[in-house]
């Protein structure tokens, strides 16, 4: 794992709200009772903790534009966070009403996906890798080199801080303690010292399994057992409409360390990032920063490559 503080980016989850309900989205949308909107003064509180973060600072959700305050978001986000280090993370749903605001404060940087081509697919986060991987120390080297962690975002949300965006969704989904005060310099910790953190949500969740991405529109997400009680004990309304599966199997070391070798968790971005880029935004006025999506496709190189020789 590496220093927060090497992150690229870290979100302010502003919102879990959205208008889709992907399967096996990794902000688990569908399973909660409620929405969180995170109220101004904390979206204000966040963006100060993160002063003399050297990586960039995101406006995510669920669907960021679903938030009643957008644009006062928007408003502190032009006021307090400097220009080349903003960006935002939308399925366009709003795209029409907030065009202008979106451009002057994002400009460029705004990450769009609609999610709903044939071709979107999430890898599963709810197959609890303590439930499937039973060499344990085999489990934690799996963990300490999690693509999600190295390649992806911090967070955070109206709970705190973060070393992983998906903890920071578990922490929500499952009612956990919460994370780092929203203190400035929050993140400038080692992973010495949010092993805390790592300890807590890594083994409920599969980020560092090398598994196969799901078609986005399967209508199902796929848990493992342990997950799957702790969902029906939450009241999942996703759960309760079957729109869950159960994966009860044990992965030995061996089958992993076979699907590690040839596992591409870029794939999504397509052999050319850059093709890929402009399919993901085919016909879409908004297309932007093909060169970032570049830039993280060879970031999952990097790691894929790193496993790759773990394992052969
Ligand atoms: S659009 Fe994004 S946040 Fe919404 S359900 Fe799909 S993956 Fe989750
Ligand atoms: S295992 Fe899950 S919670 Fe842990 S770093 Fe990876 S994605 Fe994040």
């Amino acid at each position: 794992m590496k220093p927060i503080r090497d992150a690229w980016l870290i979100q302010i989850e502003v919102t879990n709200a959205c208008h889709r309900c992907c399967s096996n989205c990794t902000r688990f949308v569908g399973h909660y009772q409620k929405p969180f909107f995170m109220d101004l003064a904390t979206v204000e509180r966040a963006i100060d903790s993160l002063e003399g973060f050297p990586g960039g600072i995101g406006i995510m959700g669920g669907e960021p534009t679903l938030h009643p305050h957008f644009v006062e978001i928007c408003d502190l986000v032009r006021k307090k966070i400097p220009r080349k280090k903003r960006g935002l993370w939308t399925s366009g749903y709003k795209w029409k009403e907030y065009q202008p605001v979106i451009r002057e404060t994002f400009e460029s940087k705004v990450f769009y996906n609609d999610h709903t081509g044939k071709d979107q697919a999430h890898q599963p986060m709810l197959i609890a890798i303590d439930d499937v991987v039973e060499d344990k120390p085999f489990m934690w080297q799996l963990i300490d080199r999690c693509w999600i962690q190295e390649k992806w975002s911090a967070a955070v949300n109206p709970k705190g801080g973060f070393f992983c965006e998906v903890a920071a969704a578990m922490d929500m989904l499952f009612a956990g303690e919460g994370g780092y005060p929203l203190e400035k310099g929050w993140w400038d910790k080692t992973p010495v010292q949010f092993q805390d953190q790592v300890r807590r949500y890594c083994p409920g969740c599969s980020g560092a399994l090398p598994l196969p991405r799901i078609s986005n529109q399967k209508n199902q997400d796929t848990v493992s057992k342990s997950n799957y009680e702790r969902l029906r004990a939450l009241g999942s309304p996703r759960l309760a409409q079957k729109g869950v599966e159960i994966f009860g199997q044990k992965i030995p070391r061996a089958e992993i360390e076979s699907v590690a070798k040839n596992w591409k968790p870029w794939e999504y971005l397509g052999e050319d990032g850059k093709r890929s880029s402009r399919k993901l935004y085919a016909g879409v006025e908004y297309m932007d920063s093909p060169s970032l999506y570049l830039q993280l496709k060879r970031k999952m190189l990097q790691v894929a490559h790193k496993l790759k020789k773990t394992f052969s």
